[in-house]
């Protein structure tokens, strides 16, 4: 039965530590797609020099409140605030964010409880291109717990074969120029150039960059290599929007899963 009728409405709870610019404006997108699709958000603030101990005395009512079906901690946290630790105090059945350990963990076993969002994303874009995965060659550049590493999960659980590049990766572009799928996800503007990216190739920009000129850029070259590759993603109005709307996905599930199974 659908949550409309069960009058059971999704509400997501996000908690800002401080006052980060980018913070505020990711929140503010966030409430706002919230809005557009009927979706209940508010936004918690704690002040910057807040205790460990207050923010998870707040994230504890919010595992407790059966009206919130989702909560978010808006990252990055101050940095006298250890983030690593505290995003573990949030239940896993309202990690709508999918990074605790145990969201993490299950998506390494195989039985993922919420993909974490950007990857997921990525992902609903593959698929709604008709993008084939399975037995394909995907390379993600990038190695984060928040990107990289679930990216490169999600890829293999559908067939891919992943290649993770990162930092230290010694000829970066001897593995770009395999994949058929090449996700960047770096925070370097424009770390992959044309001769980077095989012909054809699906690359998914993931990287958000304020350039000196105060513009937007993502990790790809996107005039050169959109002249390459079979399809790619633009930066702003790409992955940043998905991120969004699987954050309000997630939710919804959330709210779904939390909703008693009825006896036929
Ligand atoms: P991060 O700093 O945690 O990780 C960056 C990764 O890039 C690291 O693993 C590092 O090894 C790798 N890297 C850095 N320089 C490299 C190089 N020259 N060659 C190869 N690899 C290199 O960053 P993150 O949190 O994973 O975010 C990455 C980018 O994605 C950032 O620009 C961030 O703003 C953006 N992002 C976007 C969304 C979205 O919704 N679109 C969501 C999360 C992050």
């Amino acid at each position: 039965m659908a949550l409309g009728q069960l009058d059971v409405r999704p509400r997501l709870v996000a908690i800002q530590v401080g006052d980060n610019p980018a913070s505020r404006i990711y929140l503010r997108n966030k409430v706002r797609a919230c809005d557009e699709v009927g979706v209940d958000s508010e936004v918690h603030h704690l002040e910057a020099g807040c205790s460990q101990a207050a923010l998870l005395a707040m994230l504890e009512s919010l595992n407790r409140n059966a009206r919130v079906h989702g909560i978010l901690l808006q990252l990055p946290l101050p940095e006298a605030l250890d983030a690593g630790w505290i995003l573990q105090a949030i239940a896993p059945e309202k990690d709508v964010d999918g990074l605790t350990w145990a969201s993490l963990g299950a998506l390494i076993a195989g039985h993922p409880v919420f993909e974490p969002c950007t990857p997921r994303g990525v992902i609903m874009l593959l698929e709604r291109e008709g993008i084939v995965m399975d037995g394909r060659d995907a390379v993600v550049v990038g190695r984060s717990v928040i990107v990289g590493k679930p990216m490169a999960l999600m890829l293999m659980a559908r067939g891919a074969t992943v290649t993770i590049c990162h930092s230290r990766t010694r000829d970066l572009a001897k593995h770009t120029r395999g994949a058929d799928i090449l996700v960047a996800a770096t925070g370097r503007a424009g770390l992959i150039t044309g001769d980077m990216v095989k012909p054809g190739a699906a690359v998914i920009d993931v990287g958000i960059n304020r350039l000196p000129d105060g513009k937007l850029a993502g990790d790809v070259d996107f005039t050169a290599v959109s002249a390459v590759a079979g399809c790619i993603t633009p930066v702003p109005g790409g992955v940043g929007p998905m991120t969004i709307a699987m954050v309000i996905a997630n939710t919804v599930l959330a709210a779904e899963r939390s909703v008693p199974a009825r006896k036929a």
